[in-house]
């Protein structure tokens, strides 16, 4: 009969032990790091900060590869990989050192008295060692790593804080795409900063009705014009729309630009609820313009690659398609070429869901990513938006210029429109203008403007028959 001790011996045994790579687990790495902390303080007498002994705390996380090759492959490889992952980091361990499995793919290893080029030298060797691929019979994978760390006691004094920060300086590495990243404070105000954003989001949106969401964020409307003509400086207009840009009053801190809450609001998934109100905010936008006499302005919306493959956008698109009465054929979305090349077939599936529903199709920043010209022809574009990384220069530049000649070109071949995006000078505008390009948004021509602003801007240009004066400064329409 097994006495209760014996079992209380066999579980703490089957706790401390990781079967796939024989290697201690988290429950022995709080216990042992406990041991190195007291150890290690006692040690800490006099003497100068950088003469005292201290250790190395080492978060090491395997790359998504590994993630991919446990879902798509036997699990007899992906437990061969940790395996030989834990003999090779083992290789390089001496006798003080320690190493845990701790989750499936990470590895914690405790370094005593490594730091600064010691530290340095010996993550050459295991980066390297580690970076070898893993051969199978007909294959081989490899698995990049990313790791980060933190020292006793310059970046903590107890096991919570060496972990915590370990863990930070591992995530910095792993957002810059750097194999290592030593903890430093600002990578913890950053992180601190972050979590204060994601948590004013969350509390932006957790209230249960969609419209309160105005109450923080709003849109501004940027101009984008077709122009049809330019005759010693007259612009011939031919079609007015608009793109809807995001914002967000912040209670507290005021003002903050997308390129900030974007990026947070689709880590945290945040970004759906916000998607949502876009939609419905925009739809609703139309139909008070068409209603209120201002005729058919177009108007574009932005979609972040997680909103785009999200299906709750495309049931909130078909939601307000179902009890719009304009519908949706004068709304655009803007897409960026990263997103539409991450994965061509699911992007076909989706973009021909969006024509379906009578939406137009935008590329935005193209140039920007390295995707194929040839591919454009497979999805149902109706416009495309050359970066303003290309325009910027286009005066002084003769590559940008060819680039976007030839754009330009193509355009025409496949007949969608083509708009140059941050046109900023008059200059700019005329060159692009004899090139062939025929749509223009930037500072030049109007900044994004509120809704009543906007609204005037238009009206201004319809009761002019459609002409607008250059040279022009930003906002001079208004005037
Ligand atoms: P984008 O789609 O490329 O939008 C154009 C950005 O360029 C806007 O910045 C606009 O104010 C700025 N811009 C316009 N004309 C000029 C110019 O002549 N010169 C210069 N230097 N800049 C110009 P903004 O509003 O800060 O938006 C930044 C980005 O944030 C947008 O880039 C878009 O990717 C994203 N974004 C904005 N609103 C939304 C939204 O509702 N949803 C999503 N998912 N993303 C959004
Ligand atoms: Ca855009
Ligand atoms: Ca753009």
């Amino acid at each position: 009969m097994e006495t209760a001790q014996q079992r209380l011996a066999q579980l703490e045994q089957k706790l401390s032990y990781q079967p796939q790579s024989g290697l201690p687990t988290h429950f022995r790495l709080e216990l042992e790091l406990e041991e190195f902390v007291e150890k290690y303080a006692r040690q800490q007498g006099g003497g100068s900060t950088a003469t005292r002994p201290g250790f190395t705390v080492l978060i090491l996380q395997l790359g998504p590869t590994f993630g991919m090759v446990r879902k798509t492959l036997r699990a007899s490889i992906s437990e061969w990989i940790l395996y030989q992952t834990g003999c090779r980091i083992a290789a390089f361990l001496t006798d003080r050192d320690r190493v845990f499995h701790t989750r499936e793919d990470e590895f914690v290893l405790l370094l005593p008295g490594k730091k600064g080029s010691s530290l340095k030298e010996f993550l050459q060797g295991l980066h390297t060692s580690l970076a070898v691929p893993h051969g199978f019979t007909g294959f081989s994978v490899s698995v990049p790593v990313t790791s980060g760390a933190s020292y006793f006691p310059d970046h903590g004094l107890n096991r919570s804080e060496l972990l915590h920060h370990a863990d930070l300086a591992a995530g910095a590495a792993k957002d810059q795409r750097k194999p290592f990243v030593l903890f430093k404070q600002s990578i913890r105000d950053t992180a601190v900063e972050r979590m204060e954003l994601q948590n004013s989001i969350l509390k932006a949106i957790e209230a249960p009705a969609l419209h309160q969401l105005g109450e923080q964020f709003r849109l501004l409307y940027q101009p984008k014009l077709f122009v049809s003509s330019l005759d010693e400086g007259a612009l011939q207009i031919s079609r007015i729309e608009a793109e809807a840009l995001m914002r967000w009053n912040h209670p507290t801190k005021g003002l903050i630009s997308p390129t900030q809450f974007i990026p947070i609001a689709e880590e945290s998934g945040l970004i759906e609820p916000l998607g949502k109100w876009l939609v419905y905010t925009c739809a609703g936008i139309l139909e008070e313009w068409s209603n209120s006499g201002h005729g058919d302005i177009g108007l574009s919306v932005n979609l972040s690659p997680r909103q785009f493959r999200s299906s709750s956008i495309l049931q909130t698109l078909e939601t307000v398609l179902s009890s719009s009465e304009t519908g949706l054929n004068r709304l655009t979305v803007e897409l960026t070429e990263t997103s539409l090349f991450e994965d061509i077939d699911s992007t076909t599936r989706i973009l021909e869901r969006f024509a379906t529903l009578g939406l137009r199709i935008s590329v935005d920043d193209f140039g920007s990513g390295y995707s194929s010209l040839s591919h454009l022809h497979r999805f149902p574009l109706d416009e495309i938006k050359v970066d303003r990384l290309f325009v910027e220069h286009i005066r002084s530049n003769k590559q940008d210029r060819v680039i976007v000649s030839s754009l330009v070109h193509m355009a025409k071949d496949l007949g969608f429109d083509l708009i140059a995006e941050g046109v900023e000078d008059a200059d700019s505008l005329r060159i692009l203008f004899d090139m062939g390009c025929r749509g223009f948004q930037g500072y030049l021509l109007s900044e994004a403007l509120s809704e009543a602003e906007f609204l005037s801007f238009h009206d201004t240009i319809v009761a002019n028959d459609m002409l607008i004066q250059l040279p022009l400064d930003s906002g001079e329409l208004l005037s």
